[in-house]
């Protein structure tokens, strides 16, 4: 009897939702049979509600479906395309709830024949699911996760190649896009703006900041790669735009251990002068940390993009703990980098500042953005395009990533 209550109310609660579709008496009395009927396979599965979100580097698209549906996933080229395949489905929600955006400019549904049914979704880049499931919701209905992400196109051309066609229900794999050797602790460095973000500009040079990030960010790789055990990776490593959730989905899809995002802004106070370190944080520390959060997260809507587009903040509690940790591995390294600094490079005072840089807001990978300099200060400008100089601090990066990584792996992390 209880059972049958839920089952009214899980139908009144349906039927607001699904109103525009017109499917509403159809829903109720299918609801009303025992689960185990209306299970029947001649019974179309009913879609009830699906929703899109994210951006051009991943999408998540969500459909709540009545009973639990089984799916296929596919890759298809020319042009780059997903499809999910299932089984006969009364898609019941409004098309505009699943309008194509972020990875996907075309997204289509409908029945195949009598006991199947399709989800077409076409992408503007090569992409790949990192995450195809079906989860149980708290109203008893069935959630199918889709998380799109960015991909290369030889990644892409793979899964088309090996994957199966024919009865087999198979679900995309989570492997890994590049390949990580589990005992490789691996340092994503981040070389800020590009492209058409040409970042702050020297004071006497002219020299655009993307381009000295770029040099310090190779140069540490160069040096990073020379330890064993540790390898960097660029997020760029030419002269091109980044959007900033490119920026740390390519650190993710790398497996990266630590993030290190490198710039060299521009002050109004012109006699400032000396590197800082930043760790990420709701509220800022003070107002230059604000301001400078502020213009840096920017750099996706001055290349076009849609502040809109953000990926939306995932409520989960696990990925709560997984942020609080991750912060107190990213203080340890703002820690590391400055003790390191200390005495041998100029710092500016209260050298660690927190505040909500985008960048740094990979939920499990310890970031930290580090301003090595300013612009805006004619002697700071000298020191940056110094060779001399820049070895030396990425000298002293080393060593912090050094001693920050004996520490993590003698903890286990
Ligand atoms: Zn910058």
């Amino acid at each position: 009897m209880k059972k049958a209550i839920a089952h009214a109310a899980r139908g009144r609660r349906l039927c607001k939702r699904i109103m525009r579709a017109a499917l509403c008496s159809l829903t109720v009395s299918a609801l009303l049979v025992p689960a185990s009927v209306h299970a029947a396979p001649d019974k179309p599965l009913l879609a009830f509600a699906a929703r899109i979100a994210g951006d051009e580097a991943r999408t998540r698209i969500v459909i709540d479906f009545e009973d639990k549906p089984e799916f296929a996933i596919h890759y298809v080229t020319a042009p780059e395309r997903v499809v999910i395949d299932l089984p006969a489905t009364a898609f019941g929600f409004a098309a505009e709830d699943l309008k194509a955006r972020g990875l996907f400019s075309d997204i289509r549904f409908g029945a195949m024949d009598d006991t199947s049914a399709r989800i077409v979704l076409t992408a503007k880049r090569p992409v790949r699911l990192g995450l195809a499931e079906v989860q149980e919701g708290e109203n008893g209905e069935f959630r199918l996760v889709l998380d799109a992400e960015m991909a290369t196109p030889e990644l892409f051309a793979n899964l088309v190649r090996e994957q199966r066609w024919g009865d087999e229900q198979e679900n995309a794999t989570d492997e890994p896009v590049v390949a990580a050797d589990e005992n490789v602790f691996t340092v994503a460095l981040d070389a800020g703006h590009g492209g058409i973000d040409t970042g702050a500009i020297g004071t006497a040079t002219k020299t655009p900041e993307k381009s000295i990030t770029l040099s310090f960010a190779r140069a540490l790789a160069e040096q990073l790669n020379k330890q064993p055990g540790t390898r960097a990776i660029l997020t760029r490593d030419t002269d091109k735009f980044l959007s900033l959730s490119e920026r740390v989905t390519l650190a993710r899809q790398a497996k990266a251990d630590l993030f290190i995002s490198l710039h060299a802004d521009t002050l109004s106070q012109k006699d400032i002068r000396g590197a800082t370190v930043y760790t990420l944080s709701d509220r800022a520390s003070d107002r230059m940390a604000e301001n400078l959060a502020a213009r840096e997260n920017l750099s996706d809507q001055l290349a076009g993009f849609s502040l809109k587009d953000e990926p939306p903040e995932v409520a989960d509690i696990l990925l709560d703990l997984t942020r609080r940790e991750t912060q107190a591995f990213s203080i340890a390294l703002a820690g590391n980098v400055l003790n390191s600094f200390e005495g041998q490079v100029g710092l500016i005072n209260n050298a660690h500042r927190h505040a909500g840089f985008q960048v740094l807001k990979a939920p499990d990978i310890p970031s930290v953005l580090l301003e090595l300099g300013f612009l805006s200060n004619p002697e700071d400008e000298k020191l940056l395009l110094d060779e001399t100089w820049r070895a030396k601090v990425n000298g002293l990066l080393v060593d912090a990533v050094s001693r920050y990584k004996d520490r993590a792996v003698a903890n286990g992390g």
